[in-house]
């Protein structure tokens, strides 16, 4: 497993290209979010660096691609198997590259990670393709589908791992080889993960992994003639960049994009589950999960109720040092991130808004070392109108809105009155209205009286501006596969 490079006493990361890590002359510094300061230096790389990992993915395709979805589930459940091996060392890298606690790690982003590859090893295995008779005319038709080539990766950097290896595992599952590109910010457990393929027994080229910025790296990726398909998960912003500069390609795209996710609450919800949910759902990860409420619709009856246990309960959700295991979130990414956060809350005062917790109303205690780190309080703010910035941009940090409403229709008219389209939740112990309302509500997902849980075999992904195709067992297998329709008269 990596050792610190003895670079300034920095970790210095290398590409992957072709089964080596090969050093890179440009870097950039990457930050420890917990204090503030370089830890990490990771490759800048260009069109030179993504060249050379398209070329090593095109020369390994001919050769995986005619492999047995059995043989590559093998390499695959190996990976999962060192990944888990080596748990506790992919933790600790991932939350101090990224600033989450170390148990969030521990228990979701790592885990989560192995179970990508368990899951794709085991799905590829189980797909049948379609056959339809024409007997009138003679006829019998049937569909085959086969590995597209060379897949272009690009994840964000809020769950690193477990966001990279949802596009991996699932592409070379399939026979496609791969170039991903995660965040710049937080590039170490995919560099981690690229030391234990050779042992998994991926053959060269099927996994290369070239670090840098977007704009370079990425765009080279996208821009790529011979990469005919782009996974990407990230901000609705960069995926307009994405389309616009693959369009001339005509490419596959599976765009994974923004949430702005409500939370509908009504009279008859189990307050004491739903609370405990909500403040999960609204702050986890410091609240930097694509997926996290950040609107919250209360039936007025309840509202006053709520909103005072809603603040007590957010305010025991206790913000500190990543690695101390009672710290429920660790630190925000980037020091230009937290100003963005902090700027939504005072966006949202200036507008009339109330902060009943949080930012400019709890301190923090943190330890000497950590005081330029980028933590910020789980903060609830009301009095804001539907139209205000708040309400409708993505704000990606601990904060929420609590809003109170009156009728079924007009909340879910209220709900759906965003750009995104990403997921839901609603609360209710009424059957038939839990059913109406997540029918009527437009996001990809809905969760009742629960959040976030998951069936990988059932699609994820977003509505309107949230994004574009879907992932997930089924879906990730048509969409790193060309389907043929093939007519054999008899
Ligand atoms: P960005 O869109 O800024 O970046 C995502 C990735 O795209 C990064 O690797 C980034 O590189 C890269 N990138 C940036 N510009 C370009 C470009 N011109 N061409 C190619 N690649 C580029 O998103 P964030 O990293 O800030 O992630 C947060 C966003 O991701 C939020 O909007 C969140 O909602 C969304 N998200 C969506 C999920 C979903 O499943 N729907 C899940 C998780 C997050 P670099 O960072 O190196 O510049």
């Amino acid at each position: 497993m990596p050792k610190m490079a003895d670079n300034r006493t920095h970790l210095v990361l290398e590409n992957y290209i072709g089964g080596m890590f090969v050093p890179c002359s440009r870097h950039i510094d990457s930050y420890d979010p917990s204090t503030g300061e370089v830890y990490c230096r990771v490759p800048d790389s260009d069109k030179e660096e993504v060249e050379a990992a398209v070329k090593a993915a095109k020369e390994a395709f001919p050769e995986w691609s005619s492999k047995s979805p059995a043989e590559r589930a093998k390499v695959l459940h190996k990976l999962a198997d060192l990944i888990e091996a080596h748990l506790e060392e992919f933790a600790l890298a991932e939350s101090k590259d990224q600033g989450k606690t170390i148990t969030f790690a521990r228990t979701v982003d790592i885990p989560r990670s192995a179970h990508n590859f368990r899951f794709f090893a085991s799905s590829v295995l189980h797909h049948t393709t379609d056959c339809s008779q024409m007997d009138h005319m003679g006829c019998v038709n049937y569909t085959v589908r086969s590995p597209v080539g060379v897949a272009g990766l690009i994840s964000p950097w809020n769950l690193p791992l477990y966001l990279l290896t949802w596009k991996i595992a699932p592409a070379i599952a399939t026979g496609n080889t791969v170039v991903a590109k995660p965040s710049e910010m937080t590039s170490v457990t995919a560099w981690m993960m690229c030391k234990l393929l050779e042992e998994a027994g991926m053959p060269p080229g099927v996994v290369n992994i070239v670090f840098g910025t977007g704009p370079r790296a990425g765009d080279a990726l996208v821009s790529h003639p011979d990469v005919p398909l782009i996974s990407f998960t990230g901000s609705t912003g960069t995926a307009r960049v994405i389309t616009e500069h693959s369009a001339p390609y005509c490419k596959k795209l599976s765009l994974e994009l923004g949430g702005k996710n409500p939370a509908i609450i009504f009279q008859d919800a189990n307050l004491e589950e739903c609370i405990a949910t909500t403040v999960r759902s609204s702050f986890s990860n410091q609240g930097e999960i694509c997926l996290c409420t950040s609107r919250i619709f209360v039936e007025r009856s309840i509202y006053p109720e709520f909103l005072q246990k809603f603040v007590e309960a957010a305010q025991r959700w206790r913000t500190g040092v990543p690695t101390d295991t009672s710290s429920d979130n660790g630190a925000l990414i980037s020091k230009e991130h937290l100003e963005k956060v902090r700027g939504y809350v005072k966006l949202a005062q200036a507008e009339g808004g109330k902060v009943h917790c949080g930012e400019g109303v709890d301190t923090l205690e943190l330890p000497e070392r950590n005081q330029n780190g980028y933590f910020m309080p789980p903060t609830v703010i009301t009095d804001v109108t539907d139209t205000s910035r708040c309400m409708q941009e993505e704000i990606f940090g601990p904060v929420t809105c609590v809003v109170p409403f009156d009728s079924e229709e007009e909340v879910i008219r209220r709900a759906n009155g965003v750009k995104y389209g990403l997921s839901a939740t609603v609360w209710s112990r009424d059957v038939g209205r839990v059913h109406r309302v997540a029918r009527s509500l437009q996001a990809g997902l809905v969760w009742t009286n629960c959040w976030l849980i998951r069936d990988l075999n059932l699609p994820f992904g977003g509505m309107k501006s949230s994004g574009v195709g879907r992932e997930g067992g089924q879906d990730s297998y048509h969409f790193f596969t060309e389907v043929k329709t093939i007519t054999i008269k008899h």
